[in-house]
């Protein structure tokens, strides 16, 4: 299995272990949230070449509602990270993106942070991770008019088919998340038969968003199964099967 959205250091700094998803997973992206989270992710993950690093500021780097960064300490932040990237090698910009749910900082610093990542992962040649609540029509504007690398990914997809649809266009993977598995998310599960197969990728955002029936758990990225499990039955498709599409989507995606 893979899991194309894990935050591992975070499992262990909220108490989860990583042993055994490290041990039983093939393939994982493990995902950056702020301009210095690097190093230390690089420590804890170097010998283990089958996690893949990403690098990347989300929305929150944008700071609080209340007391938003200015924009000279973000591009600053900026800096640091696209060092990072350099130094560290890493394949993906991410994670980024824009999320009116916790309206971190303001509008326009999200808008800001998401087009100079966008325009980084042109730059470099990487693709790019996104983060999306609630900030559908935002991303679709940015997908058609901001520079950015050829291919990417929607993580935790929680959006509606235009954004689908356009970042399918992109040629942007589209990945669900373990409240895939919630019972009130039902208009998720309604979205999964309008992925085309091969672009379809499995995650957790561990240690976030366990799934059904580890909710109120820490998660740990091993959980992907649960999510697995969830998609194939809603497809319609064996679960091994279902296993090996998403590894070769995944391959595909990483030109691995
Ligand atoms: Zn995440």
């Amino acid at each position: 299995m893979i899991d194309s959205h894990a935050h591992f250091c975070l499992v262990l700094e909220h108490g989860g272990e990583i042993k055994s998803s490290l041990e039983a997973l093939r393939l994982a992206i493990d995902i950056g949230s702020t301009h210095s989270d690097l190093p230390e992710r690089y420590n804890c993950l170097k010998d283990y070449p089958h996690i893949l690093l990403a690098g990347g500021m989300g929305p929150w780097e944008t700071g609080e509602k209340d007391n938003p960064k200015s924009i000279n300490q973000i591009t600053s932040e900026l800096n640091i990270l696209k060092d990072y990237i350099i130094k560290y090698n890493v394949k993906f910009i991410g994670e980024t993106g824009l999320d009116n749910h916790y309206e971190y900082g303001t509008v326009e610093l999200q808008e800001y942070l998401f087009r100079e990542q966008l325009e980084l992962s042109y730059k470099l040649s990487k693709p790019v991770l996104i983060h999306n609540r609630e900030a559908d029509d935002s991303i679709i504007y940015d997908l058609l008019n901001i520079k950015h690398y050829h291919t990417g990914i929607i993580h935790c997809y929680s959006g509606n088919l235009k954004l689908m649809n356009t970042a399918i266009s992109e040629g942007f993977y589209i990945s669900y998340a373990g409240n895939i598995t919630y019972k009130s998310n039902s208009y998720l599960r309604d979205t999964l038969e309008y992925v085309p197969i091969d672009r379809l990728l499995v995650e957790t955002d561990s240690p976030y968003l366990p799934p059904v029936p580890l909710r109120g758990t820490v998660n740990i990225p091993l959980n992907v199964k649960y999510v697995y499990k969830c998609i194939s039955e809603v497809l319609n498709i064996h679960e091994e099967k279902l296993i090996e599409q998403v590894h070769s989507n995944f391959m595909n995606f990483c030109n691995m």
